[in-house]
């Protein structure tokens, strides 16, 4: 029995939003509505994702000793996240600064800070946290070479679930661990080194033979898609009014996660996961957006 259904390892950031008429040019200066500061990063989410849902569920980060950092701490408690894996010092608090325009579309710049300090030393000396835990999730907002210790890091037994996002060449090491490699299209294509052609389907195989022993595709309102050694399935999604899809993917892969720990085929999990995805989009925000299981029935 682990003391945990899932870790997850990645970043913490505090969201700094505001809405702007138009975005400034070099030099220029305008003003935006009051500012909104959002508890995020996708470590945080898919932990606080998780743990909404019912999962026991760890978390391995860093943030600053700064108020950001209560912050993102504060939100993990009141879900449920333990935060015995979450390291506090060593640089700010990583910030993501977001315009949001008129049409809906966000600008963003993001300061990494303490995300950036995750080292491989820092997964070494988790070691307890990884035989503690039965699936393991990570994403790329922090260091490569943190992910390649994770896979160095893991228990026997437990599964290894990435996002390569923000999306970056993966050495094969991580590629060979990944039970699945989850990617949208823009994802895909840089993982690939290579422009996706055809079908998801064509897309999947093509990630398939760099090594991963399964891959999910999402495919925003349109579903997602999985695939492994026996073949490729679709999974469709869930007709809901959008009405901020941030924080969706990590919603949906830190759902699949934990139901793949359960022992849930991949196409289970993943029609799952769809659900979850889909609630996400249902209300404004990224962590404020997610739904319990009892919501994901609802649906
Ligand atoms: P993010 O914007 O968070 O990086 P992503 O591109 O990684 O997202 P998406 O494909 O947008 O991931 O969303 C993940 C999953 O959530 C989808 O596979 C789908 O199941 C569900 N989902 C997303 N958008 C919608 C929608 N508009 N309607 C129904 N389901 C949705």
């Amino acid at each position: 029995m682990h003391d945990y259904d899932l870790l997850v390892v990645g970043s913490a950031n505090a969201d700094l939003v505001t809405v702007v008429e138009r975005r400034p040019g070099a030099g220029e200066t305008v003003l935006g509505s009051d500012l909104a500061v959002h508890p995020g990063g996708k470590g945080a989410n898919q932990a606080v994702a998780a743990a909404r849902l019912g999962a026991r569920t760890a978390l391995l980060a860093r943030v600053g000793d700064d108020g950001h950092g209560r912050l993102l701490l504060d939100s993990m408690r009141s879900a449920g996240v333990d935060p015995v894996g979450v390291l506090v010092g060593g640089a700010p608090t990583g910030v993501a600064l977001i315009t949001v325009d008129p049409s809906g579309d966000n600008s963003i710049v993001v300061a990494p800070g303490a995300n950036a300090r995750l080292t491989p030393q820092d997964v070494k000396a988790a070691g307890s946290l990884f035989q503690a835990s039965q699936v393991v999730s990570a994403q790329l907002e922090i260091p490569l070479d943190t992910v390649a210790e994770v896979v160095r890091a893991l228990a026997p037994g437990s599964r290894f679930v990435l996002n390569p996002s923000p999306p970056a060449p993966l050495p094969a090491e991580v590629l060979a661990a990944c039970d699945p490699l989850i990617v949208n299209e823009h994802e895909a294509r840089v993982v690939l080194g290579a422009d996706v052609t055809g079908e998801p389907e064509d897309w999947a195989r093509a990630l398939l033979a760099l090594g991963p022993r399964s891959v999910v595709i999402t495919l925003g309102a349109e579903g997602a898609l999985v695939a492994d050694g026996t073949g490729t399935r679709r999974v469709p999604s869930v007709k809901v009014t959008a009405v901020d899809t941030t924080g969706a993917g990590d919603a949906f892969t830190a759902a699949l996660a934990w139901r793949l720990g359960a022992g849930e085929s991949l196409a289970d999990a993943a029609a799952f996961a769809a659900r979850v995805g889909a609630a996400a989009v249902t209300k404004e925000g990224a962590q404020a957006s997610y739904p319990t299981t009892a919501e994901v029935a609802a649906l």
